[in-house]
């Protein structure tokens, strides 16, 4: 093998150069299979084919785009069949469902644009893409969990730090 911190050509795979000290796989400036320079983003060596890098493992926070998506589906799904019942029946039959509302006002409008963001937003984070939408959804769900409080306090700050945490798993 070659050392992949100077490039000199090791007998075995020994524990460390004896050209340079370093762990011979440590570095990242040479290919280990045939010695030809590389560079700290070359995953394949270009001139023997030999896979240079471990593939950038996927650890951490990957289950925060998914928990924020979660999260607003679970304040979106439901909010927007309440905002939907609330059009069509009209703001008396969902005032038993919705029961600590914004005081029956007509504020279904908003509410089934804000739920149908934040059920689309959170497909995106679910699919960790479009991160600026997954944001928005996140907020929207937020904010339409405000009239009843507890699913914007509970679900919807967490969607939004879920969502900011976990931007660098997002495509
Ligand atoms: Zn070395
Ligand atoms: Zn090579």
């Amino acid at each position: 093998m070659f050392c992949r911190n100077c490039g000199k050509e090791l007998t075995g795979s020994p524990e460390f150069c004896m050209s340079c000290g370093a762990k011979p796989m440590a570095g990242t400036s040479f290919c280990p299979g045939c010695g030809a320079p590389t560079t700290p983003m070359t995953e394949i060596c270009p001139k023997c084919g030999t896979r240079v890098a471990r593939k950038a493992a996927a650890t951490g926070s990957t289950w925060m785009p998914v928990t924020a998506g979660i999260l607003d589906l679970v304040i979106g799904v439901p909010s927007l069949i309440i905002g939907i019942i609330w059009a069509t029946l009209g703001g008396l039959a969902s005032w038993f469902i919705w029961f600590i509302g914004w005081l029956g006002a007509p504020i279904y409008g908003p509410m089934i644009i804000l739920s149908i963001v934040a059920i689309v937003g959170g497909v995106f984070a679910l699919t960790k893409r479009a991160w600026g939408f997954a944001l928005a959804a996140s907020i929207c769900a937020f904010i339409v969990g405000l009239p009843t409080i507890v699913p914007a306090i509970l679900l919807g700050i967490p969607a939004i730090v879920f969502t900011i945490l976990g931007k660098d798993k997002f495509k």
